[in-house]
């Protein structure tokens, strides 16, 4: 018998979000795991709907919406980024009935947008088992348990488990096919402008304010071969964006990226390549900023995080400030222009001062390369989490929405806003002069 399965993408619930190369690809996994079996696959990705602007990239489609009581006080709009409630419920509809349903979550921070999904899929599949998965069912897997209505709360990465699980829901899910299908080949998106690309899984750092650990238990790197077949499958289907999800695409560059850039040169394909996860500055050396001109990168991000050195070592030392610099000077070399680096620096790290914030921008400005400021927010699991439980600046139990990065550092970093609105404006106006 076969076995109906829907699979959804809930909604962002935010006050800002803007599509950098974002698809469901821990979903989109499940899906390529389940057509091993008989099961018949149906998708529906709630963020499906945005303007495309360069490289594959959009504004999202959005709605303002009502506050939760929580955020009352936060004096910007809440909106629903992707489809209207209403296309929802006409996509459902139109699938009839189902066995199972799969719902994933990204980040904690979105779940009430999690929670409107799965109270709809509930009300039209009245008795059909819901399995949550993804990022906040991991991080928050009791939370999740107390405050939205499923069958069961998956925690990781897809594999075997998941056969076990379906099973208990009384489905008898049995392998048909030795191979899986890629999730591209089930014409899932009416349209692909871009594709997410994941060669490894996990980081062999442990940065204590880093959820990746807890995610991946393990840092596993693809064969080169088969990630080659993946790029040339979707740029057979005419994709020329590609972004890479990796948290660490650059580490043992000798056996993996480099090898994989050669093949992709070799191949002449014309593609574009884009890395929103902040890249290893330490692992860029003369030979690998030229193969990723050659090789086609567009967007490129390294992360820094802080100029400090002190803090640099306390969190794990990924980077220091003289690595950054020849990264950059290597990337220059190479050919790529000032605004085609961007570089990570975040603000609100426990007991970070804004003066040191404002000198990692100095140091920047001197670099001459794009400059990001990200909000830090704590992940639940993480040392900085129980730092900042430890010494009572949040409790345990708060509540996942407020480490929304755009509220938590307003709400708790304890920087004037006037400052912090300066930094920006001077960031923003540093950037449009590159
Ligand atoms: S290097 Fe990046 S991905 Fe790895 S643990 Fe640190 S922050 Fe996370």
């Amino acid at each position: 018998m076969t076995i109906k399965c829907l699979l959804v993408n809930p909604w962002i619930y935010d006050f800002a979000a803007y599509n950098f190369w974002a698809r469901p690809l821990g979903l989109l996994k499940v899906a390529e795991f389940l057509t091993q079996f008989n099961m018949k696959l149906f998708f529906i990705d709630c963020c499906d709907s945005y303007k495309i602007k360069k490289y594959g990239t959009g504004k999202y489609k959005a709605e303002v919406i009502e506050k939760p009581e929580i955020l009352k006080k936060i004096p910007r709009k809440y909106k629903k980024y992707g489809i209207s409630s209403s296309e929802f419920i006409e996509k459902i509809k139109s699938i009839k009935n189902v066995d199972l349903i799969f719902v994933t979550s990204i980040m904690s921070y979105w779940w009430y947008g999690v929670k409107e999904a799965i109270n709809i899929l509930r009300e039209k599949f009245k008795d059909t088992p819901i399995i949550l998965g993804g990022i906040y069912a991991t991080l928050y897997k009791e939370h999740a348990e107390k405050n939205i209505d499923v069958d069961f709360v998956y925690e990781g990465q897809v594999d075997e488990r998941l056969v076990e699980v379906i099973e208990t829901l009384g489905l008898k899910p049995e392998k048909i096919n030795k191979k899986q299908k890629y999730w591209w080949q089930m014409n899932f998106y009416s349209e692909m402008k871009y594709a997410p690309l994941l060669t490894s899984t996990g980081c062999p750092f442990r940065c204590p304010y880093c959820a990746s650990s807890l995610l991946s238990k393990s840092f596993e790197q693809s064969n080169i071969n088969e990630i080659i077949d993946e790029i040339e499958g979707l740029y057979g289907l005419g994709i020329r964006d590609f972004a890479f999800y990796d948290d660490a695409l650059l580490y043992k560059a000798e056996s993996h990226i480099k090898p994989l850039l050669k093949k992709i040169i070799e191949k002449n394909m014309k593609t574009r390549f884009h890395t929103p996860n902040g890249l290893h500055a330490r692992f860029i050396d003369r030979e690998l900023a030229y193969l990723m001109k050659k090789a086609g990168f567009k967007t490129i991000r390294l992360s820094l995080e802080t100029v400090n050195i002190k803090r640099q070592i306390e969190t794990g030392g990924k980077v220091t400030n003289e690595e950054l610099e020849r990264a950059v000077k290597y990337l220059k070399e190479a050919g790529f222009l000032p605004n085609e680096i961007g570089v990570y620096i975040m603000y609100g790290l426990p007991g970070q001062s804004l003066e040191e914030v404002k000198a990692g921008v100095e140091f920047l400005k001197k670099l001459r390369v794009r400059i990001h400021l990200t909000e830090f927010s704590p992940i639940k699991g993480t040392y900085y989490w129980q730092e900042f439980v430890k010494t009572g600046i949040i409790s345990d139990d708060l509540d996942p929405i407020l480490t929304n990065n755009s509220i938590f550092s307003e709400i708790f970093a304890g920087y004037s806003k006037e400052e912090l609105k300066k930094l920006k404006l001077d960031v923003n106006n540093f950037n449009l002069l590159l």
